[in-house]
């Protein structure tokens, strides 16, 4: 991998301000999804050094909280600045180790940097209040502190930035973290700790441990006393878990899990774009995201037309190597994701359903699948029920409004929906009645550093960015402010 700057290329966990080898002395491969070729091997972390991370955490954690804001804000600051300033080679780390193409590799970076910028700024903001007394002797003051050492597990579809979505508030609020990322994904995460490094956060402030023994190093994370929090990115499955193993030692816990999203498109919709959305939702990350349109919803009136035009743009996608400057799709992340999504489309298709295009694995290696777009998906179809995390588009026909809010609704996660239309009676009444906690109305891009990312139902407990964002990182202190003689 050719790099401006080399040593961001890091191969072994950086506990307490140090490069650390595991303490087994094991180490384990990272391979390019698009060819499997072996792009390095990192220290294979074990419950030893998460153990040693947490002790090094909780030993920076007075200190750092006790900063002021100023301090804490910037070096954030610097680490947003070297962020910036090394996205190429932040982006030619991610592309090789996760597949996407270098364009949205590029934009994770910036878009991973936005949470660091903004919450160096929200570092300046955690304010308390002053509240109104039931009495004349007293006063009530609310304070607002940092929770402690946070625990962070973050997945691989976004390497870079489902970190800095955790550790900016973190860090800004006072809390020192450790962090586990993906083991398909561990460069992207060690490369932002050479520039935190870099940034001048004090030893222990900031950690990363990678590992391939997921469920033992979680473990440690979720029983040890010393951690006060866990923020977990990844699948319900997992988190359901996590939450589980947490209550043992009343943990608050964020959780941005799977979604199930539904796009709705009414007939009354600019149907222009409604394909432009629903392209730019659905196939982003080659459908690996979980905020992806998993189920499109299309009006009677205008589903063939729609159907015919968003296929047409479909078959636009060029399929290939991230790195690759005519790609414009990169592969799945594992063989397996790939058979995933093959059972998926095989049972639609024995259902009912028909492929307009795409359909089925691509020749150009194992972990590529076509863009595929499938007619006449109806709710029996794993592909209503189940997250796909894949470029697979089921387009469902609806009659009325009820019955697009209810299939929306048909379903345990919550986390994103869109829906276009031009009635703003409609707009008002249809956003009220999803049961998501992101609604992109006649917009498939909703992301932002500035808006709170989170779900309801099976899809999470917390939101990350915006205002609310460092809320998940603060314990609300209530002093009261007795005997006053006035
Ligand atoms: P996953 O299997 O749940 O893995 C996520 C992370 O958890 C990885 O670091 C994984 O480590 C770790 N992990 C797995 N089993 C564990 C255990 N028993 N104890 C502790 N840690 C454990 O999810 P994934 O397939 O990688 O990621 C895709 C999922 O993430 C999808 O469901 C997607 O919707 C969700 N996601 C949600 C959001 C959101 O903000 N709501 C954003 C992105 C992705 P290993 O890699 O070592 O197994």
């Amino acid at each position: 991998m050719q790099l401006q700057r080399p040593d961001l290329l890091r191969d072994n966990n950086y506990i307490n301000g140090q490069w650390q080898a595991a303490a087994s002395g094991r180490r384990f491969p990272v391979e390019n999804p698009a060819n499997g070729e072996k792009l390095t091997e990192v220290a294979d972390g074990g419950t030893a050094d998460m153990d040693a991370a947490i002790t090094a955490a909780d030993a920076a954690q007075a200190a750092w909280q006790s900063e002021t804001p100023k301090t804490r804000a910037q070096i954030l600051q610097r680490w947003y600045q070297l962020i910036i300033e090394h996205r190429r080679d932040l982006a030619a780390i991610l592309t090789a180790e996760q597949g996407k193409v270098l364009a949205e590799a590029d934009a994770e970076i910036g878009y991973g940097a936005s949470y660091v910028e903004w919450f160096s700024e929200e570092a300046k903001r955690i304010d308390g209040d002053i509240l109104a007394a039931p009495s004349r002797d007293k006063r009530l003051l609310v304070i607002k502190q940092a929770i402690g050492v946070v625990a962070a597990i973050t997945p691989w579809n976004f390497p870079n930035a489902m970190i800095t979505r955790k550790a900016a508030p973190a860090l800004a609020a006072g809390c020192c973290i450790v962090i586990k990322p993906a083991h398909e994904t561990p460069l992207s995460a060690l490369a932002l700790a050479a520039l935190a490094d870099e940034a001048g956060f004090p030893a222990g402030v900031f950690n990363v441990v990678c590992g391939t023994q997921a469920s033992d190093i979680g473990s440690v994370m979720t029983s040890s006393p010393l951690v006060r929090k866990l923020s977990f990115t990844g699948s319900t499955r997992v988190g359901k878990i996590l939450m589980e193993q947490c209550a043992a030692t009343v943990k608050k816990t964020s959780m941005e899990l799977g979604g199930n999203a539904p796009f709705i498109v009414f007939d009354d919709a600019d149907i222009d774009a409604a394909v432009a959305g629903a392209l730019a939702s659905k196939y982003r990350n080659a459908g690996q995201t979980c905020i992806c349109s998993n189920r499109i919803l299309v009006q009677d009136g205008i589903y063939d037309a729609f159907a015919a035009r968003f296929a047409a743009e479909v078959q636009q996608f060029r399929l290939g190597d991230g790195r690759d400057s005519d790609a414009t799709m990169g592969p799945l992340i594992t063989r397996q994701a790939c058979d995933k999504v093959t059972a998926l489309v095989d049972d639609a298709l024995s259902k009912g359903a028909s492929a307009i295009t795409g359909g089925r694995r691509a020749s150009i290696g194992e972990h590529f699948f076509e863009p595929t777009v499938l007619r006449d998906a109806t709710p029996a179809m794993r592909v209503f029920q189940e997250e796909i995390f894949g470029p697979v588009a089921p387009l469902f026909r609806f009659e009325d409004e009820q019955q697009a809010i209810a299939l929306a609704n048909d379903t345990n996660y919550g986390l994103a929906a869109y829906f276009y239309t031009q009635n703003l009676n409609r707009v008002w009444r249809v956003a009220e009645a999803l049961e998501y906690g992101i609604i992109g109305i006649n917009e498939g891009v909703t992301s932002s550093e500035m808006a709170p990312f989170g779900g309801m139902k099976e899809s999470g407990i917390g939101r990350e960015g915006s205002k609310y964002g460092i809320d998940d990182y603060v314990e609300l202190k209530y002093l009261c402010l007795g005997g006053l003689d006035n």
